[in-house]
């Protein structure tokens, strides 16, 4: 789990040659984690004391060894928090999102306590801090002028969208149904209706494919009509990784990441590569196009692609485009 930094390079018709960097937050993401994450209740604490009667407060060693990391670390440094706001389109006037079983999928407003001008929270790690403020960039941003455009802060990754001849090739569409949906609804919003010509799964974790189904209709990925786009070996990690390893791995981060505490600097904070994941629906539509040589080509509605393998980096099947 990490930050991944995947470059990709697309041409077409009226698209010149360029290379952008995008930031594809990713997680190992169980089959069950979408329920797990929130499990189906999110709870908002009080951030100015503990959630927990027996909970205690930072002791002085904490308070010390925090605020020694503040006066070494380059705090002073506001570039990032520049770059983050950068292509700023629009933010939606929802904070919420609902599943379809009914509870909140996602709730950006229940983290709002971080936004809070000048706090300092002897609890939280001061890098984590800062790290999860950033994480609190919401909504529509335009990464290529006119070509290239994301939604952040709708689940853990970041869902991309690459505007073709006729509509858009979605990129990692998200944990959750819903989320991925709502993304796609308030970039049509704001941009235009567009259908969604074909989706690319960047590799096989679930915060890259499991919103699948809330930005295609599966009979149109049985017709042919909508192209999903997989690297070699997607389908057998995706089910390995995600199925198999699904209960140990979502443990796992119940510890990692304190997502079933209560949102507090006492409690789940933020997972540092986005904030959490969306408890909502995890599905999977398997690609009707494999990626299967080191380099291959594919040109879909006008947007020229190139792929290239990368199995066994961040996720064991995995493609940069
Ligand atoms: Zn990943």
């Amino acid at each position: 789990m990490r930050n991944n930094f995947r470059p990709f390079r697309l041409s077409g018709a009226a698209v010149h040659r360029l290379t952008i960097a995008t930031i594809a937050a990713c997680a190992i993401a169980p089959a069950n984690m979408g329920y797990a994450a929130g499990g189906g209740e999110i709870v908002v604490a009080d951030p100015s004391k503990h959630f927990d009667a027996k909970g205690k407060e930072p002791s002085k060693f904490t308070i010390e060894l925090q605020d020694g990391l503040r006066k070494t670390l380059p705090f002073d440094d506001q570039r990032d928090f520049d770059e983050a706001k950068r292509g700023f389109i629009a933010a939606p006037d929802y904070k919420q999102i609902m599943a379809e079983a009914g509870n909140v999928a996602w709730d950006i407003g229940s983290y709002e306590w971080l936004l809070e001008e000048g706090q300092t929270f002897d609890t939280i790690h001061p890098s984590l801090q800062r790290q999860a403020i950033l994480n609190m960039a919401y909504g529509l941003y335009e990464v290529v002028p006119d070509k290239i455009y994301q939604v952040r802060g709708y689940d853990l990754a970041n869902i991309s969208f690459i505007k073709s001849d006729t509509g858009w090739i979605v990129f990692d569409p998200l944990t959750a149904k819903e989320t991925a949906k709502a993304a796609l609804d308030f970039i049509n919003e704001k941009l235009g209706e567009r259908p969604v010509v074909a989706v690319v799964y960047s590799h096989s974790h679930g915060d890259h494919f499991g919103g699948v189904r809330g930005v295609v209709d599966e009979a149109d990925v049985k017709s042919g009509k909508v192209k999903v786009i997989a690297p070699v070996g997607f389908m057998q990690h995706a089910v390995s990784e995600n199925v198999y390893a699904g209960n140990a791995m979502t443990r796992r981060m119940f510890y990692q990441y304190g997502v079933l505490l209560p949102r507090s600097p006492y409690g789940h904070v933020d997972q540092s590569i986005g904030k959490n994941t969306a408890a909502g629906n995890l599905g999977l539509i398997p690609p009707n196009v494999i990626i299967k040589d080191d380099y291959e080509d594919l040109t879909v509605d006008g947007v020229r692609m190139e792929f290239m393998n990368t199995p066994g980096t961040e996720a064991p099947a995995e493609m940069n485009t």
